[in-house]
């Protein structure tokens, strides 16, 4: 049997929303769209844009991965089989453009010129980092070897942690311990799994008045790791 399309007449066999391929990307002709985002870089590397915050990562890949949450955002509920081609990118010093092609079933449905304006700026971990607020201090108390190793397994996990004031700073340290203060105590979980993946030592927790502001009383907690007698596991 002869199928029709419904709009032009045309005899047709494949449908695109009960219409044919020209009817159907008729509809999609101007749908072409112009969008500017500013992205903003922090001297620690952390790329800000919007909500999203990253770092360890290169500014294209940021921008394509903010492009990618940008379309899903638009596309995902009413086109669930979209797919997207670039078809230009153009990198200037304090600017990246990029020309977007939308599809669904092979089929341009829109047309999108994103471009995003590279600012710097402080991010919002650096800036929390400076006013000198910090959750936790950490103390490393132990070998030259272990406060060494443990120093880096934080600097490690901090590096390239993404939650929330994921920053540290080192306020003292020698060849047998050192005094971090850490973020938040969400960061210090994942730096805990780290490290008793390769060591058993002594974690204490202990809170103090740190000071009292407007009458109300703020804690810190004091972390204390050290290092047992017989510390490397028996498999390390
Ligand atoms: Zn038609
Ligand atoms: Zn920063």
């Amino acid at each position: 049997m002869k199928k029709f399309c419904p709009k032009c007449g045309k005899i047709t066999k494949t449908f695109y929303c009960s219409l044919c391929e020209t009817c159907y990307s008729k509809k999609f002709k101007t749908n072409i769209h112009k969008i500017c985002k500013n992205v903003f870089v922090c001297n620690c590397g952390n790329l800000t844009h919007g909500q999203l915050i990253k770092k360890n990562i290169s500014l294209n890949k940021f921008i394509d991965f903010s492009i990618e949450k940008e379309l899903k955002k638009i596309f995902k509920k009413k086109y669930n089989d979209y797919k997207y081609v670039y078809i230009q990118a153009e990198q200037k010093k304090e600017e990246i453009n990029k020309c977007i092609l939308v599809k669904q079933n092979k089929i341009t449905i829109a047309k999108y010129n994103f471009r995003f304006l590279i600012k710097n700026k402080m991010c919002r971990t650096c800036l929390i980092s400076k006013s000198g607020y910090y959750e936790a201090i950490l103390q490393l108390r132990g070998s030259e070897k272990f406060t060494k190793d443990i120093s880096s397994i934080i600097e490690k996990t901090t590096d390239s942690s993404n939650l929330e004031n994921s920053f540290i700073k080192i306020k003292k340290q020698n060849k047998n311990l050192a005094n971090i203060e850490i973020g938040t105590k969400k960061l210090f979980g994942k730096i805990k799994k780290q490290i008793l993946l390769r060591y058993k030592p002594l974690i204490k927790m202990s809170y103090s008045l740190h000071k009292i502001d407007d009458g109300k009383k703020i804690y810190k907690t004091t972390i204390l790791i050290k290092e047992k007698q017989k510390n490397l596991r028996a498999n390390n």
